[in-house]
């Protein structure tokens, strides 16, 4: 129960859930329980349409799934969530006003648009806003070079950031006291934003399903994580990024428990996830930018047929179109393969890292936009600490090294599954397909490579000139 004598008490608050969508160890949420006597838990939808980069049906899904778990997990503590649609700033002022609330707690995001909303917010508002560090173990200005700027190199950062005191996680509310007379809509589906469900195989989303992977990763997916990571075809990495994207679950508890697995390289892949947060808290041009301004105006194509080709996963290159088609099916892909199809994008069909970040946002249920644009600006050797732009990755070479037995490119790629996998580890004679109904590679690997190279060097010398 709040102290009602202190001043920074409150009969009703409002805690705002954006990327946070669960009860157990939630901060904000924490903090109004702990200095309201009654708390109004609300969630705004977005009015967007279906065309926005950010309305992908299946992340829609997944987030109606999210919001139908949190808003069960209420129910079970005999609570609503209040579910408001609309611009976030003007619908929170005006749930202020109608139910009396005297303060609004939230997470903060740790992206440019949510902050800025914040930021709106927090002018606007004739109430106090508490804003509090959720998403990450460690905030976008908690690890610095001594000399109090940014880190612009992941592995001195990751050196800093390991050994720091991470915050323990705490349990979910036992009991929870919210007013019973607020109006919201009703939960909602993909007719919301205009989108048509299809059949896709995403995950279920929610905190239960979350806590469902996470048990499952920690009982054996981490302990043998820096064995089976790079390879597709094995349940060997965590599986949890889209629950830490949306919140489903708290990444203290993940580290917490995570550290009894044994693997440093796990809690590494988690710096990753918190270097690319400092760099676009810190460098906010790389949304628009290369990150390297030396690679600031490259001379891209045009996007033409190859792109549509990619896009739709028939390059005839099969551990390509193994990875986008895993993405247009279940909204994920695994970590090596977008590495590869990234590189093919931009090295191979000399296309801007821009479109591809934009296709991988609209389908992605992780998609987030800080290691979205820190992986494709990684990728295209324009980014911090990137891949340096003559180290090409060849399709043939890394299908040999990652799914020898073509297993992960058999599951995605139904026209060859009954192909002799050897055939995945060289480009077929000139104008020849692998199998029926499958086309012919789009490109030669090795043309492509030669001219990315010049390209790359003619940018560097007339920069230089
Ligand atoms: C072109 C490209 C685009 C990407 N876009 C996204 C994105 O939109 N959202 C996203 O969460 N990740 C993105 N990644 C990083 C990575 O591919 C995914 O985090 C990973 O595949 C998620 O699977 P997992 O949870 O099984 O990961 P695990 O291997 O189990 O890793 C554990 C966690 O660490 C984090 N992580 C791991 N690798 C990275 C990385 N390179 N950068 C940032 N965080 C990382 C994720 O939160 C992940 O859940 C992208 C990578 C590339 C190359």
């Amino acid at each position: 129960m709040p102290d009602r004598a202190s001043p920074n008490s409150f009969s009703r608050a409002i805690h705002w859930f954006r990327r946070d969508l669960r009860l157990t160890d939630n901060t904000s949420l924490r903090e109004a329980q702990a200095r309201a006597d009654e708390v109004i838990p609300l969630y705004i939808l977005s009015d967007w349409t279906q065309d926005h980069l950010w309305t992908g049906e299946k992340r829609q899904k997944f987030l109606c799934e999210c919001l139908s778990s949190l808003s069960a997990n209420f129910a079970h503590l005999g609570a609503a969530l209040i579910i408001r649609q609309g611009e976030a700033v003007s619908e929170l002022l005006k749930l202020v006003e109608e139910s009396g609330a005297e303060a609004i707690f939230l997470n903060e995001d740790v992206d440019p648009f949510g902050q800025a909303i914040e930021a709106k917010l927090k002018q606007k508002s004739p109430v106090p806003v508490f804003s509090h560090q959720d998403a990450a173990l460690h905030g976008v200005s908690e690890v610095l070079k001594g000399d109090g700027t940014p880190y612009r190199v992941y592995t001195p950062f990751s050196k800093r950031w390991l050994p720091l005191k991470k915050a323990k996680a705490e349990g979910s509310p036992k009991s929870f006291k919210s007013p019973t007379n607020i109006p919201s809509l009703p939960l909602p589906s993909l007719a919301t934003w205009g989108l048509e469900s299809s059949s896709c195989e995403t995950l279920p989303g929610g905190e239960k399903a979350a806590r469902a992977r996470l048990k499952e990763a920690l009982s054996n997916r981490i302990s043998d994580y820096d064995g089976t990571r790079d390879i597709p075809s094995l349940p060997g990495t965590s599986r949890l990024s889209q629950d830490l994207r949306w919140g489903t679950l708290s990444v203290r508890e993940l580290y917490q428990k995570a550290q009894h697995c044994g693997s440093e390289q796990y809690l590494k892949e988690l710096a990753w996830r918190e270097f690319y947060f400092q760099i676009l808290h810190h460098f906010p041009d790389v949304l628009e930018l290369e990150f390297n301004a030396d690679w600031r105006g490259l001379p891209w194509d045009e996007p033409a047929e190859q792109f549509e080709a990619w896009k739709s996963g028939q390059t005839g290159f099969p551990i390509i179109d193994a990875g986008i088609r895993e993405l247009l099916q279940s909204g994920f892909m695994h970590n090596r393969v977008r590495m590869i199809v990234a590189m093919f994008l931009t090295k191979d069909l000399h296309l801007d890292w821009r479109l591809g970040e934009q296709f991988f946002a609209q389908h992605l249920l992780d998609g987030e936009i800080a290691s979205n644009n820190g992986g494709w600006q990684w990728s295209a050797g324009t980014g911090a600490d990137a891949a340096p732009y003559f180290r090409i990755q060849n399709p043939w070479a890394q299908t040999k090294r990652f799914d020898p037995q073509g297993i992960y490119i058999k599951r995605w790629v139904p026209e060859l599954a009954e192909i002799d996998p050897k055939l995945f580890l060289a480009p077929p004679p000139e104008g020849q397909a692998l199998a029926k109904g499958y086309p012919s590679p789009i490109v030669d690997h090795g043309d492509e490579r030669k001219r990315t190279l010049a390209i790359f060097k003619k940018h560097r010398e007339n920069k230089g000139a």
